[in-house]
């Protein structure tokens, strides 16, 4: 089986770690963005990913 689920949100701002998508706490739409909050895995404190 191939799994290939490295699919990642952003990396964090603080720490630039890639933030899995799993880590997504909240996701909304601002106009023709969606943009969300995730646990930097690293940091440990939610943080908007870049
Ligand atoms: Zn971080």
């Amino acid at each position: 089986m191939h799994n290939t689920t490295s699919e990642s949100l952003g990396s964090c701002p603080d720490c630039e770690t890639p933030i899995p998508v799993r880590y997504l706490l909240i996701r909304y739409e601002r106009g023709d963005d969606t943009a969300g909050y995730a646990t930097c895995p690293d940091c440990e404190i939610p943080v908007r990913p870049v």
